[in-house]
C-alpha cells in the first residue's frame, strides 16, 4: 500500500532528512587516503545519535554497520571495515537516519584525492541523472517518468543502469512502496500526488550494468569489476513540484562535484 503523508509529515520527515545531510557533510571533512571505512562508520553512529536520531541501517534485516560505504567496483551495501581509502578511490556513502519516528536516506559519491578524469566523469553523470530525475517528480507525471529520464540520460552518457536494485517509498519506515526503479518507460506506472516522498538513487556503473553480490553477503559488485557511483535524495512531490528534503549543502566545498 502507498501512504501518502501530510505536510506535517513531511515536516517531520524533513527534520530526519536534515540529520542524515549534515552527517553526510561531518563526513565528507573525513574521506581522504588513509581513513578506514570504519572511522567512518564510528563517526556517522556517533554524530546521528549525538543529535538524537538512530542510525536506520543498523541491523536492519542483520545490516552490521551504521553506514554503507562502498568503494570503486561496489555498488552499494558495503560494510564498512579495516580498508583504508586509497588516493584514487571513489567512495559511495550511504546513511539512513530514523529521527522521531521518520526515517530520511541519502547517499554521496567522494572522490578519494585525485581521481581518474573517467571517474569523474561517472560522479558528475550520475549526480546528473539524479538532478534528472528529481525534476520528473511533480504532480501528474508517473514514476517511469523518473525512471526514464535517469536511464536515457545515462546511456547516452555511455554508462549503464544497474536494474537489480531500485529508489523507494520513505517516511514511517525506511523502504515503503512504490519502487522508484532507474530504468523505465516514460507514462509507466504510479502517478504522482502529492504527499507522496520517494528516495531516488541512481546507481549508476561505468561498465556494463551486471553485479553480483559478494561472499560477505552485502556488498553488490559490479561483474566486470568497473567502477560505480550512487547518489541518493529524499524527495515529497509537491503541490508546487519536488522538493528535495535532503541536500548536499553541508557537503564542503572541495568535496563537491563541478556541475
Ligand atoms: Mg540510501
Ligand atoms: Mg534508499
Amino acid at each position: 500500500m502507498i501512504y501518502y503523508k501530510t505536510p506535517d509529515e513531511i515536516e517531520a520527515i524533513r527534520g530526519a532528512c536534515l540529520l542524515v545531510s549534515r552527517t553526510l557533510g561531518m563526513l565528507a571533512q573525513h574521506v581522504r587516503p588513509g581513513v578506514r571505512t570504519e572511522e567512518l562508520d564510528r563517526l556517522a553512529d556517533d554524530f546521528i545519535r549525538s543529535h538524537g536520531g538512530r542510525p536506520a541501517f543498523r541491523g536492519y534485516k542483520g545490516f552490521p554497520a551504521s553506514i554503507c560505504t562502498s568503494v570503486n567496483d561496489a555498488v552499494v551495501h558495503g560494510i564498512p571495515g579495516n580498508y583504508a581509502l586509497q588516493e584514487g578511490d571513489i567512495v559511495s556513502i550511504d546513511c539512513g537516519v530514523e529521527y522521531q519516528g521518520f526515517y530520511g536516506d541519502s547517499a554521496y559519491t567522494f572522490p578519494v584525492g585525485t581521481v581518474t578524469a573517467e571517474k569523474r566523469r561517472l560522479l558528475t553523470v550520475t549526480h546528473q541523472s539524479l538532478l534528472l530525475g528529481i525534476e520528473q517528480a511533480r504532480l501528474g507525471r508517473r514514476i517511469g517518468d523518473i525512471s526514464h529520464a535517469i536511464q536515457h540520460y545515462v546511456e547516452k552518457q555511455g554508462f549503464s543502469v544497474v536494474r537489480e536494485l531500485v529508489g523507494h517509498g520513505i517516511g514511517r519506515q525506511l523502504h515503503e512502496e512504490p519502487e522508484v526503479p532507474n530504468f523505465g518507460k516514460r507514462g509507466n506506472g504510479l502517478r504522482l500526488l502529492p504527499g507522496l516522498v520517494i528516495a531516488i538513487e541512481p546507481m549508476i556503473n561505468a561498465g556494463r550494468r551486471e553485479v553480483y553480490t559478494d561472499a560477505d553477503d552485502w556488498t553488490v559488485r559490479t561483474r566486470d569489476r568497473q567502477p560505480s557511483a550512487h547518489f541518493e535524495h529524499t524527495v515529497a512531490v509537491g503541490e508546487q513540484g519536488p522538493e528535495v528534503l535532503t541536500s548536499f549543502e553541508f557537503i564542503t566545498q572541495d568535496q563537491l562535484l563541478p556541475v
